[in-house]
Parts: structure tokens; C-alpha cells; sequence
């Protein structure tokens, strides 16, 4: 079942995904060459506790895993997303670094990502995270009263194969609210006029996953990679479903 949230309920997660937004703004000041994804975890993990909130990745559990270790992913270069942040793994001018974060404020979830250059990074890389936030920003602008969920698997996949780039698979967007992942799935790629119909007060997570030389990924533990070692960018943002614009939770 899709839930519909009341407007108590909306202010709730304005105010969780506001942390979420804030985080991933202040994080992005913190990445250069030298610094190790783990102080960017011990960050983010005090800045989300600062705010009363929860980290809701840390703990996180799906079957055949352990709990998930940290407050947030950090995704290095050809790592697509759940990147486990470590002490050893040190940023290097050139790479680019996916960071999701998720928090529980009073009950409500809130979800979102951005990929970071770290210093001069190459023209493809560079490309490849313009072409992904594109991604996202035409898929949000699907997410209207009335229209389907494929409305926006399509802007994205369709946009994002065009430009001859790979979304990768099995990996989709969702509702949230109470819980960090609920009804629907949001694929990344899709049939316009397909799927479940969206209403004012659904709020969704989109978050396209593109990759440079192939669809495929391959998982280690929690980890996702692509499958051919080429890099790969993830945007995601938490929405507000509106008769008008969709309102994006989590811009500072
Ligand atoms: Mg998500």
C-alpha cells in the first residue's frame, strides 16, 4: 500500500530530511585527498545525533548480512552504492565518492545522496556526475497528482541510455516515511503511463545509479560495484508529491 501523509506528518519529514540535507552540504566541505571515509562517518554519525535524530543506516539489517556498520554509504569510484566507510580507504585526488545518508527524526525517515569530485577530477568523471543529477532532476519533475510511477522510471532511464549511459540494474528508489523504505518501488527505467498513480502527500526517494561502461553490478557483503570496474554516480532526493511542483525535502 502507497500512504498518503497528513500534513503533521509532512512537517515531520521536512524536518528529517533538513538534517539530511544540511549533513550532505557540510560533508561536501570535508572532502579532499588524504581524508578516509571512516572521519566522514565519525562526522556525520555526531552531526546526526547533534540534531536528536537517528543515523538509520547504522543497524540496518536485510537477510544473509550483518548489520550495516555505519551512519552512512560512501561509494568510491566503480563502487555503485553501500559503500562501507573504513580507516584505510583514503580519498585520492580524482576519485569521486557517493554519500548516502539517511536519518529517523521522531519517527520519519529522511533520504538523499550526492556524488563529490574529490580535487581536479577527469572530464568523463565529471560528466558522468552532470549527466546523473540531470537524471534525477527530470525524474522529480515527472513526480505530479495523476501521473505513474513510470512517468519517471522513463525520464530517467530513457534520458540517461541516451546520452549512452547505463542505469544500473536491480537497484530502484522507494516511498518513505515511517520507514526508511516503503511502497513504491521507483525503478530506474521504465514505460511512461505504467505503474502505480501518484497522489499529493506520497513522498519518494529517486535516486538514479549510473554507471559509464555497463549496466551489470556485482555484489560483495552490502557492497554494489559494477561489474566492469568503470565508474559510477548516484543523486538522490526525498520528494513531496504536490498538485503542482514536487517540493524536494532535502535542499539546504
Ligand atoms: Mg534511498
Amino acid at each position: 500500500m502507497i500512504l498518503i501523509k497528513n500534513e503533521r506528518e509532512i512537517a515531520k519529514m521536512k524536518e528529517s530530511n533538513h538534517i539530511v540535507a544540511v549533513l550532505l552540504r557540510d560533508l561536501k566541505g570535508l572532502i579532499k585527498p588524504g581524508v578516509s571515509t571512516q572521519e566522514l562517518d565519525e562526522f556525520a554519525d555526531d552531526f546526526i545525533r547533534s540534531r536528536g535524530a537517528k543515523a538509520a543506516f547504522k543497524g540496518y539489517q536485510i537477510k544473509g548480512l550483518p548489520p550495516f556498520p555505519s551512519a552512512i554509504c560512501a561509494s568510491v569510484n566503480s563502487c555503485i552504492v553501500h559503500g562501507i566507510p573504513g580507516r584505510a580507504i583514503i580519498l585520492q585526488e580524482g576519485d569521486i565518492i557517493g554519500i548516502d545518508v539517511g536519518v529517523n527524526k521522531d519517527g520519519y525517515y529522511g533520504d538523499a545522496a550526492m556524488t563529490y569530485g574529490v580535487g581536479n577530477i577527469s572530464r568523463e568523471a565529471s560528466e558522468l556526475l552532470q549527466i546523473t543529477e540531470t537524471a534525477l532532476a527530470r525524474g522529480i519533475a515527472q513526480a505530479r497528482e495523476g501521473a505513474r510511477i513510470g512517468d519517471i522510471s522513463h525520464a530517467i532511464g530513457n534520458y540517461v541510455e541516451r546520452k549512452g549511459y547505463y542505469v544500473a540494474d536491480s537497484l530502484t528508489g522507494h516511498g518513505i516515511g515511517r520507514s526508511l523504505h516503503e511502497e513504491p518501488m521507483v525503478p530506474n527505467k521504465g514505460v511512461p503511463e505504467r505503474g502505480p498513480r501518484l497522489h499529493k502527500g506520497m513522498t519518494l526517494a529517486i535516486e538514479p545509479m549510473v554507471n559509464i561502461g555497463t549496466n551489470r553490478v556485482k555484489e560483495s557483503g552490502w557492497e554494489f560495484y559494477v561489474a566492469d570496474g568503470s565508474l559510477s554516480a548516484h543523486f538522490e532526493h526525498t520528494i513531496l508529491v504536490t498538485e503542482k511542483e514536487p517540493q524536494i525535502l532535502t535542499k539546504v
